[in-house]
């Protein structure tokens, strides 16, 4: 059975000492609940946070010897160079992250990022030991037009462009997040996300084959909260959440994954 993913990206908040209290509170929860430390120590479910660029240092300093993984929400596709303000994979993996975020539908959207750039940062990023999460969804006129699977392969088969198959099974999560349920309360009903989740699945078999595809681990993410986890993860194909809102306080993301944790 594939372990189940909890994911937390913090987007552009919670500065230092907000990390550092979230973390405070948060570990207390963790040690407190004997399944969930258990299914934490027996790998049956991983819990990550992705802290802003800043507050990475002390989120790895404060995350209980590494009973939660610490990732960024972004990098550059070179190693080094003259990139003002920006941070590329080796920097991440020496400020003690073991995964990162790429094609966020707020990169892809806001800041333009193509599914050319993201292939290489994902390379990038496998390159330096960094698991990446792999972001795809439709917006929403795209759902409208009747071209979610198109979209959503598009966005897969570029952005793990001439990765072999052994590291895509060992190595990739992809997440799918509709961008009209992201941020917006309005959450992917739990066939919705399965639909699309298992098309992603069905996508990586007909390229990778079933050995290859049974392995990835699938997120859904839009609009997350403690009372709908548990309908979403209940899918076959949803092996986790990344949940944006939610995980900023210690309290609701700790509840989302007792929720998931219910699921197993
Ligand atoms: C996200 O930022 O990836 C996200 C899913 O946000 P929210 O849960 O707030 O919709």
């Amino acid at each position: 059975m594939r372990r189940r993913f909890i994911a937390g990206n913090w987007k552009m908040f919670n500065v230092q000492g907000e990390t550092r209290d979230f973390f405070n509170k948060f570990n207390v929860l963790l040690n407190d609940n004997a399944d969930v430390m258990k299914a934490i120590i027996d790998k049956s479910i991983e819990i990550a946070l992705f802290p802003p660029m800043l507050s990475i240092a002390p989120a790895v300093e404060s995350s209980g010897n590494a009973a939660i993984s610490i990732g960024a929400q972004n990098c550059h596709f070179e190693k080094s160079g003259a990139f003002t303000g920006e941070v590329s994979a080796p920097m991440l993996a020496d400020a003690g992250c073991t995964h990162v975020i790429i094609g966020h539908s707020e990169r892809r959207h806001i800041f333009g990022e193509h599914d050319a750039m993201l292939n290489k940062k994902t390379i990038s990023a496998l390159e330096e030991g960094l698991i990446p999460v792999f972001c795809v969804g439709e917006l929403l006129e795209e759902r409208e037009e009747g071209k979610t699977f198109e979209v959503v392969e598009r966005q897969t088969v570029r952005g793990l462009e001439s990765i072999d198959a052994a590291t895509v099974a060992e190595k990739i999560i992809i997440a799918y997040e509709p961008v009209w349920a992201i941020g917006t309360g309005k959450t992917a009903s739990k066939e919705d996300a399965q639909e699309v989740c298992a098309f992603i699945r069905k996508l990586l078999t007909d390229k990778y084959g079933s050995g290859v595809a049974d392995r990835v681990l699938i997120l859904y993410g839009g609009s997350v909260k403690p009372d709908n986890t548990k309908a979403i993860m209940s899918q076959p194909d949803v092996d986790g959440v990344l949940v944006g809102g939610a995980s900023l306080k210690p309290d609701s993301f700790y509840a989302i994954v007792k929720e998931a944790l219910s699921e197993i």
